[in-house]
């Protein structure tokens, strides 16, 4: 829920709910105005509209609920961006440049109440949850920010893997992905979003049912549900045999392949044993595992080493499973699911205490600071 105090976005709304707020303006208007936010423009830039109708609209809406606070520059290409909110929250999103397209990671909710072992972002619980229009204005940001527009965008592919889990905002998420891609929208293709779930089997069902042909990754980090139920304590809701039946109704659903995250935590869930029951468990439907080797993110666990989870990649592969080593992005600025938000809260509440703040970028600096 958004702030009652805080103004309200108009990034998102249909032609008809933005034609119910300016009864006085002509009808082409609302189209106008619906063009303009998903362009990135705020309110006192759409010029088409009259002085007074700007003036008004701004006593009480912003167009979109999101503002760039900070951009991290990262040395391997990518960004890390800090947004705030109109209620002063603050969320974070990871900018990609690739070859093929640039991929955006986005936040879907501040904090997370699902409290994974190595996951920053949950380690505080749930905040709450974001509005559509908040994701939704993650992208609009980020797309004008990097240059883009409607018609060439510079955000090509976005992934729902920031912050928070999206099943668990089930109706901003379905709402976000209607408006993201539709085509007075910005457009893009649900072929190229693709959507993390740590595993709510039920909801994993009913998004295959909407018929949304979204990539669906499913985080499932262990193959045994003891341990997997202490690395996510989701697990004991909703053990792996129900995630991988689920993710199994996805492709017969959509008939999309399935994508399984599974991060490598050292001595943990890299052993043969592991690579073995994995591998049991991903037979017999399209199925891809991605590997993703551990931040630490500031928990007690380790990351392997790099032979490690090659050899943990040989197995796999030996076995018959399609696996990938995902390349990591934006170590060197806290790309890691919040880690950035959680430093600057820390440093905020630091300055308000008059105490030095402390300094989790040691492990390797921080990356350019730029202000936007
Ligand atoms: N809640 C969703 C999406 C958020 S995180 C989910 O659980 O899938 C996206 C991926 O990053 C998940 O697979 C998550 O488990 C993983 N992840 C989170 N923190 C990590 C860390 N410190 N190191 C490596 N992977 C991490």
């Amino acid at each position: 829920m958004m702030d009652s105090g805080a103004k309200k976005p108009l990034l998102g709304l249909t032609v008809d709910e933005l034609g119910a707020l300016l009864p006085s303006a002509p009808p082409y208007t609302a189209k106008q105005v619906r063009a303009f936010c998903f362009e990135g423009k705020k309110i006192d830039e759409m010029t088409s509209l009259s002085k007074k109708l700007r003036a008004e609209l701004e006593e009480n809406f912003v167009a979109n609920p999101v503002s760039v606070m900070r951009v991290y520059r990262s040395k391997d290409g990518s960004s890390k961006y800090l947004f705030s909110l109109t209620d002063g929250n603050l969320i974070e999103g990871v900018y990609m440049p690739h070859s093929y397209g640039n991929t955006l990671c986005v936040s879907t909710q501040i904090g997370c109440r699902m409290h994974c072992a190595f996951c920053a972002s949950g380690a505080d619980g749930l905040v709450r949850d974001l509005d559509f229009s908040e994701i939704l204005g993650q992208v609009v940001a980020v797309n004008a920010a990097e240059g883009g527009s409607v018609k060439k965008r510079a955000v090509t592919n976005i992934v729902l893997m920031g912050s928070g889990e999206p099943f668990d905002n089930y109706g901003n998420v379905m709402r976000f992905l209607d408006e993201v891609s539709a085509p007075d929208g910005l457009n893009v293709s649900e072929r190229n979003i693709s959507l993390s779930t740590s595993g709510l089997a039920d909801k994993i069902r009913a998004f295959a049912d909407s018929g949304r042909k979204v990539t669906l990754s499913v985080s499932l980090h262990s193959p045994f549900d003891e341990e997997r139920s202490r690395l996510m304590p989701v697990n004991r809701k909703y053990d792996i045999a129900s995630v991988v039946a689920a993710a199994r109704y996805y492709f017969e659903k959509t008939g999309r392949r399935v994508i399984f995250e599974y991060t490598l935590i050292a001595g943990v869930n890299d052993t043969d044993r592991c690579a073995v029951r994995l591998s049991e468990l991903v037979r017999g439907f399209p199925a891809h595992v991605n590997l993703i080797r551990l931040n630490p993110a500031g928990s007690a666990l380790s990351r392997p080493s790099a032979d490690a989870a090659n050899a943990f990649l040989a197995a796999l592969t030996a076995l018959g499973v399609s696996a990938t080593i995902r390349r990591s992005f934006g170590e060197d600025i806290e790309g890691a699911c919040g880690q950035l938000r959680r430093r600057v809260i820390s440093e905020e509440k630091a300055a308000e205490a008059g105490a030095p703040a402390d300094e989790p970028a040691k492990r390797g600096g921080r990356g350019k600071f730029t202000t936007v």
